[in-house]
C-alpha cells in the first residue's frame, strides 16, 4: 500500500509499504478521506520534536473496515467508521482524576495519509464510531478536530448573549466560531487573512475584524465590546505567543481567556499580573480532546452542525500529498482532503 512518511523538514515521501498485521484488538480500516491540519502543517515546516523521522504523517481521517481481530466487538468488515487519532488508557493517575487529555499512556496513531491505518485496540474501544448512512467520509475526517473544538468550548463559561472573541479564523477557530454561535453567543473573529474571515461570516457569527494592518489589536477589538469593556471571553487559536499575550488583554474585568492554540517551544507568556487581581481575569490552556468530547463531537456532526463545505476546500491524491499541505499552509484553503481509489 502507499503510505506518507515524514522524512524531515519538508521532505514527505510516500512509499510502498506491506499493508499492516493487525493485533486480537486491533481494527484495519481502508482508508477514504483524510484531511490536511495545521498541526501536519507545523510538522512540516518545524519537525516534530518528539518523534524521530521518518514517521508516518496526518492524523485526520475516515473509511471502511478491511478486516478485524479475533478480539473486537461492535465492529465488522465494511462498517463505515469515523476514528479519532489517540484514546487515554483510562487508568493512570490523570484518567483517575477525569484528565484524560493528560494521560501519560496517551496511544496515538499517526500515519493517517495512506491507503490502510492499523486503530490500536485502546482507540477501537474508546474512539471509533460506525458512521450513519447520511454521513460523509469527508465529514467523519472533521472528528478530530472539531472534539478538540468541543472539548475546548466546554471549557468556556459561554452564557447566551455572550461576547465571545475567536482570535484566529482556521480550521479550529472557525470550528469554535461555530460552536460560540451555537451557544447563542455574540461572536468576533479575527484574523489578518480576508478569505479565512469569509469563511466565519458563513458560520452565522455576529462580526469579523482584519487586523492586518491594524497598530492595536487589542484596542480595535474593545472597541467594538460595549462600552469598550471588553469581551466575556476570548478564545485565542493562532498558536502565536503575540496573540496568547493580546488575548489576555481582550477580556472583561472578571472575563475568560481560553489559549487554545500550541505554540512553539519554549515560548513565554508575560501577563500583566494586575489583570489577574484586579480584573479577576481567569487564564485557562487546554490541550486536545477526550472521549467524552469525541463522542459529543460525532454526533454534533451526525446532527449537522458544521458543514464540510465550509471546512474543506480541495480534493488531492495521496502523491499530490505535499501540494495539499503547501496550499494549506499559505492559508489558501481552511482545509484540503485527500482521496483515495
Ligand atoms: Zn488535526
Ligand atoms: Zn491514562
Amino acid at each position: 500500500m502507499l503510505q506518507a512518511m515524514l522524512f524531515d523538514r519538508q521532505d514527505i515521501r510516500i512509499v510502498d509499504v506491506p499493508i499492516p498485521a493487525i493485533g486480537c484488538g486491533e481494527v484495519l480500516v481502508r482508508t477514504e478521506v483524510s484531511t490536511t491540519c495545521g498541526t501536519d502543517v507545523k510538522i512540516y515546516q518545524r519537525g516534530y520534536p518528539l518523534l524521530e523521522p521518518p514517521h508516518p504523517y496526518g492524523h485526520e481521517f475516515s473509511g471502511v473496515i478491511e478486516r478485524v481481530g479475533s478480539e473486537v466487538v461492535g465492529f465488522k468488515a465494511g462498517d463505515r467508521v469515523a476514528v479519532h487519532n489517540t484514546a487515554p488508557c483510562g487508568h493512570c493517575y490523570w484518567c483517575k482524576h477525569g484528565q484524560f487529555s493528560m494521560c501519560e499512556n496517551l496511544v496515538f496513531n499517526r500515519g493517517s495519509y495512506a491507503e490502510y491505518v492499523r486503530v490500536p485496540g485502546q482507540i477501537v474501544r474508546q474512539n471509533m464510531f460506525i458512521m450513519p448512512d447520511s454521513m460523509t467520509h469527508r465529514t467523519a475526517s472533521l472528528m478530530e478536530p472539531f472534539s478538540c473544538a468541543v472539548y475546548g468550548i466546554q471549557n468556556c463559561p459561554i452564557e447566551q448573549g455572550d461576547f465571545v472573541i475567536v482570535n484566529g479564523a482556521g480550521p479550529i477557530g472557525l470550528m469554535f466560531a461555530r460552536l460560540a454561535v451555537l451557544k447563542g453567543a455574540q461572536v468576533l473573529v479575527t484574523d489578518l487573512m480576508e478569505n479565512r474571515l469569509e469563511a466565519a461570516r458563513r458560520l452565522g457569527v455576529w462580526s469579523t475584524l482584519n487586523l492586518a494592518g491594524l497598530e492595536d489589536s487589542v484596542e480595535a477589538v474593545r472597541a467594538l465590546t460595549d462600552c469598550r469593556r471588553g469581551a466575556d471571553v476570548v478564545i485565542e487559536a493562532t498558536g502565536l505567543i503575540d496573540v496568547w499575550r493580546a488575548s489576555c488583554r481582550m477580556a472583561r474585568r472578571g472575563g475568560f481567556v481560553l489559549l487554545f492554540g500550541g505554540t512553539r517551544s519554549g515560548s513565554v507568556l508575560e501577563v500583566d499580573a494586575t489583570l489577574l487581581h484586579y480584573a479577576q481575569i481567569t487564564i485557562k490552556g487546554v490541550f486536545h480532546t477526550m472521549p467524552l468530547c469525541v463522542s459529543e463531537a460525532f454526533k454534533l456532526l451526525e446532527l449537522g452542525a458544521i458543514d464540510e463545505d465550509d471546512f474543506i476546500q480541495n480534493e488531492y491524491r495521496l502523491l499530490d500529498l505535499e501540494a495539499a499541505i503547501l496550499e494549506h499552509a499559505a492559508g489558501k484553503v481552511i482545509k484540503n482532503c485527500i482521496v483515495y481509489d
